[in-house]
């Protein structure tokens, strides 16, 4: 990444009024979690969009699956990345985080402004009465029955076949019409509609500037006004020196 790249961004940053930031799983795979969701990443030889879907719910293997992405979230941790994500939010910067990440990591760095558009795994609940569970019923018990009811137990993620949360939905879509400056990190921006966040932004009343910076191409990259190959942590790091 260039001097000129990193000074760039950090200017934009500094100028715009209303810094949202886009996040994917390129960010959480430079903590090492692995991204089952990416492009030729298999589950036990299968297309991870199989087992994470809604009609899988109640089975072991949508159970063993989620098991294995719980004992990954907490066996790795948020990385420099992240943190300063967090550093720049509480010192106005940035207003706030849009990530399809379910591994809770820009929380657990200290954003306090994070929309999690595809859930998270923090603990699980009951699809019957709503009873909330430790994760430990997965990864320790290895089960999914309610103590309460007949309802099965599963984790609080959008699932393949299902709608993402409307009220984080709504939310996010106000947040990326106030941007003026958008920032993409680690999604190749595929996903429809969280893709489409990029379009309100860029078409909003503030016409939003959007930075990407993400290994793969993406759909977007034409209307970036900076578009960088580059590590995140890197890139962030670099961009920081000109922050301070
Ligand atoms: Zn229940």
């Amino acid at each position: 990444m260039t001097k000129e790249a990193s000074k760039n961004i950090a200017k934009l940053l500094k100028e715009s009024n209303y810094a949202v930031i886009v996040t994917g799983a390129g960010i959480s795979t430079e903590s090492g979690l692995p991204d089952f969701r990416s492009q030729g990443g298999l589950w036990d030889g299968r297309r991870p969009e199989e087992i994470s879907h809604a009609s899988k719910v109640g089975t072991d293997e949508f159970r063993d699956f989620f098991t294995k992405r719980l004992n990954d979230a907490a066996e790795h941790k948020p990385n420099a990345a992240h943190r300063l994500l967090a550093d720049w939010e509480k010192k106005g910067l940035v207003q706030s985080i849009l990530t399809q990440n379910i591994d809770g990591y820009h929380k657990a760095a200290g954003s306090k402004k994070v929309l999690e558009l595809h859930g998270h795994l923090r603990y699980l609940t009951c699809n019957g009465c709503g009873r909330d569970y430790d994760v430990s019923k997965f990864t320790v018990e290895h089960s999914d029955a309610c103590l309460d009811c007949e309802g099965t137990v599963r984790p609080n993620v959008t699932l393949f076949g299902e709608e993402l949360p409307h009220l984080a939905w709504s939310e996010a879509i106000q947040e990326a019409r106030k941007a003026d400056l958008v920032i993409v990190l680690g999604t190749s921006l595929q996903v429809w509609p969280f893709n489409s966040l990029i379009d309100e932004a860029y078409q909003g009343g503030n016409a939003a500037r959007i930075v990407i910076v993400t290994e793969s191409e993406t759909p977007y990259d034409g209307i970036a006004s900076i578009r960088l190959h580059d590590k995140i942590t890197a890139a962030l790091q670099a961009v920081n020196e000109y922050l301070v």
